[in-house]
């Protein structure tokens, strides 16, 4: 762990094991964290963050390019690292996740030198008014494993540019990545205490880090009852939450249908379908069904599962129990309700690991089934059928979660239409629901499980930042 400027056990003396989904081996130990060792480090980021802020924007900036320079040195040796403890397809992804995380850094750093604010005009003539922005001070970060280098560096970087000090916690599983890319920022040069890394379980290390009186906010990426439970100890605190997708995809019968099976397709099986936004689940108007079927069983045959290291492998190993556990009780839930899974639709055997599914399509999925009403988080294309557009729009908004939606239709007045009453964050029209660049906002709908908040781009720094009012007396 990094704490206060140096590299740190933890107070206990405990270590935790991660194995590697691709191998099944040890591939790093890492300190168990405590509450005792966040407490350290809130104290050290407590006492570092006025310093740091004190840096103007623009010395920030330079800081965040040597970040984002350090990365890109090491990109092969991340990306290696990530495919090994991760489980994503060196070649066709992690390289790739690799160069996402070096661009945000890039982003915030131009982003921070352009965050203007305003000059309010005055009711009282002898009074001027002036709106800053400034950093909320220490800011708790806690993130997931899905992209356990691209999505901490989204916080860090604005984090960091905006002047915040930061406690991260990352996922257990992916704590290894988060060493490297820890190391990434300290190459860049950084004054102790302005970025801590605490490993640990969540529910101790992320729990305290929520929770700890000295964290002035909070950013929380993972699934919506974690980030339920985070917000609850983080009450009266600033939070960005970005929680669980179950995204729909919509085709409707005027819809290109090759175009819109491809790339829902690939949005269900990249990253072995662990993604939040992925298509989780694709309404298929019943007149396109057939030929809707017949495009995405060639997407799936596409994919290929395999050894994420070698080059022509395009499907990984799920990188640990949870998602595979769900995805097993969701096939079996379908197919007990009628369900038919066509392809795929269990672990594969001969690997080393039994984390290794290969892409699944499932047809004549129900809205009362699991794979409707919950995110699965696996490779899996469940497909339902409707008849009716208003009948598409109230399935896609029975799930209880929804971050982003898809919509295929050559219909611009249908499309707005659907887009406008969808219950998400984020609608792509002609696009799958995986489809996200990473300046523009992301987030999930209010009255939705999916998160509070947006993240991306400058939307991120308005975020990690507070509006501070200043009235000046100017005389008569
Ligand atoms: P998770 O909720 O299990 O864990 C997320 C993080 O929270 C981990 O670091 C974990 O250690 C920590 N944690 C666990 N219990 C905690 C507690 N009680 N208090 C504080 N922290 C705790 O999620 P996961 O399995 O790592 O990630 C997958 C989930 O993340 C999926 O639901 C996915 O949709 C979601 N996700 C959302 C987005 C988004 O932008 N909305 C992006 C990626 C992933």
């Amino acid at each position: 762990m990094w704490i206060d400027g140096e590299w740190t056990a933890a107070s206990s003396g405990d270590v935790m094991p991660i194995t590697s989904p691709v191998t099944g081996e040890l591939v790093a130990t890492v300190p168990r964290g405590t509450r005792e060792d966040v407490g350290r480090a809130v104290e050290a980021a407590r006492r570092a963050q006025p310093g740091f802020a004190g840096l103007t924007a623009f010395e920030r900036r330079d800081l965040c390019h040597r970040i984002a320079d350090a990365i890109l040195r090491r990109r092969e040796e991340l990306a290696r690292h990530l495919t090994l403890e991760q489980g994503k397809p060196y070649h066709a992804e992690a390289l790739g996740e690799v160069d996402v995380t070096a661009q945000f850094f890039r982003m915030a750093a131009e982003d921070i030198t352009r965050l203007e604010t305003a000059v309010i005009p005055s009711s009282d003539r002898t009074k001027r008014v002036v709106t800053i922005r400034q950093p909320r001070g220490v800011y708790g970060v806690i993130t997931p494993w899905n992209f356990p280098l691209a999505i901490p560096s989204e916080y860090l970087s604005a984090g960091l540019a905006a002047g915040n000090a930061i406690v991260w916690v990352p996922a257990p599983t992916t704590a290894g990545c988060a060493i490297k890319l820890t190391e990434c920022v300290l190459e860049a040069g950084i004054p102790p205490g302005v970025i801590n890394l605490v490993t640990g379980e969540g529910a101790e290390v992320g729990d305290e880090v929520a929770g700890h009186p000295g964290v002035a906010a909070v950013g929380f990426t993972g699934s919506s009852p974690t980030g339920l439970a985070v917000s609850r100890r983080a009450a009266g605190k600033p939070q960005l939450l970005e929680l669980g997708g179950n995204s729909p995809t919509i085709v409707f019968e005027d819809a290109d249908v090759a175009q819109a099976a491809r790339r829902s397709g690939r949005g269900a099986f990249r990253n072995a379908g662990q993604i939040c936004d992925s298509t989780e689940r694709i309404l298929v108007h019943r007149r396109v069904h057939d030929q809707f079927m017949d495009e995405l069983l060639a997407v799936a045959g596409e994919f290929r599962l395999g050894d994420p290291r070698t080059e022509n492998t395009t499907l990984g190993p799920l990188n640990n129990d949870r998602p595979a556990r769900q995805m097993d009780r969701h096939l079996e839930d379908a197919r007990q309700k009628g369900a038919r899974v066509i392809v795929g639709g269990s672990a594969q055997s001969g690997f080393p690991t039994p984390l290794y599914y290969p892409a699944t399509v499932v047809d004549r999925v129900r809205p009362d089934m699991l794979f409707n009403l919950e995110e699965t988080f696996a490779p899996v294309a469940p497909v339902l059928v409707f008849d009716a557009d208003d009948e598409a729009v109230a399935v896609a908004n029975s799930a209880p979660s929804m971050l982003v939606a898809g919509v295929f239709t050559r219909d611009l007045r249908k499309a707005f239409r659907v887009a406008e009453r969808l219950d998400a964050g984020i609608v792509n029209l002609n696009e799958s629901s995986a489809y996200w660049q990473p300046h523009t906002p992301f987030g999930g709908a209010s009255g939705k499980a999916s998160g509070v908040g947006r993240l991306g781009g400058k939307y991120t720094l308005l975020e990690m930042t507070q509006l501070k009012t200043l009235v000046m007396d100017v005389g008569e």
